[in-house]
């Protein structure tokens, strides 16, 4: 039997445990948006750490971005797949920025369109110093898609850190989800020795919103003690 003094002890360590979870959890005082460009030189030059969430069009990019900053509307969600096609600067904590970068893939986007989408894309991704990873968003509901294998593929050619972020988790049965982890777990294996870091997420439930914000978190307490 557990006597007084251990169950005060107990209660003790419970209570510590709580706060140091708090303190790891990574809290969203504020979210701005900043400003809006095709030339990433004219965005921030604070040095500030940057995030990069891309993904095709309609994957749920807006929604995790307002999900993950507790925005009803931050980022806009899209109604016209493809409309977004700049890069937006939001400043979370006045302390790092979301960079929520054009959706890819959009079938009925010109040639044009898609060079010109490349080439600013391409210019932000490769150049920029304050850029510390990548997410990419993909649809948990959908098998490997060739595109993203394209682009994660290319992330890595190009020596550029990325986590994969499968969304709309809620949209799927726990069996059919861990099928299509799977598969890309699987083609991605046949390219890369191991996976990059992996979430998976829902905006409806906020599953994986404190994951992927205390992992946001540690990077940058690793930059500042750089
Ligand atoms: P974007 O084009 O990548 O920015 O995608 P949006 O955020 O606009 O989302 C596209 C559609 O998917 C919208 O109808 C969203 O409501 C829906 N959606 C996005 N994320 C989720 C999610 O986690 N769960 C569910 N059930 N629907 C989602």
């Amino acid at each position: 039997m557990i006597g007084e003094l251990e169950n005060e002890k107990i209660w003790e360590l419970v209570i510590e445990i709580h706060i140091f979870a708090q303190i790891l959890i990574m809290k969203i005082k504020t979210a701005e948006f900043v400003i809006s460009n095709t030339d990433y030189k004219l965005g921030p030059t604070d040095g500030k750490p940057e995030y990069a969430f891309i993904g095709r069009s309609n994957v749920g990019k807006s929604s995790l971005i307002n999900m993950l900053t507790n925005h009803k509307k931050l980022a806009k969600t899209s109604g016209k797949p493809g409309k977004t096609q700049l890069i937006n600067h939001f400043i979370i904590n006045d302390e790092w920025y979301i960079v929520d970068l054009p959706g890819y893939g959009y079938a009925k986007a010109s040639k044009r369109s898609r060079a010109q989408w490349e080439k600013f894309i391409v210019e932000y991704l490769t150049q920029c110093k304050s850029l510390v990873t990548i997410f990419v968003l993909l649809d948990s509901r959908l098998e490997p898609q060739k595109i993203d294998l394209e682009f994660m593929n290319w992330c890595g050619e190009k020596g550029l850190p990325f986590s994969m972020v499968f969304t709309k988790m809620d949209k799927l049965s726990s069996t059919q989800l861990q099928k299509n982890m799977a598969k890309y777990r699987k083609e991605m294996l046949k390219y890369w020795a191991e996976l990059p870091p992996v979430f998976i997420t829902s905006s409806e439930s906020k599953f994986g919103q404190e994951k992927m914000l205390n992992y946001i978190g540690d990077l940058n307490d690793a930059i500042l003690l750089k």
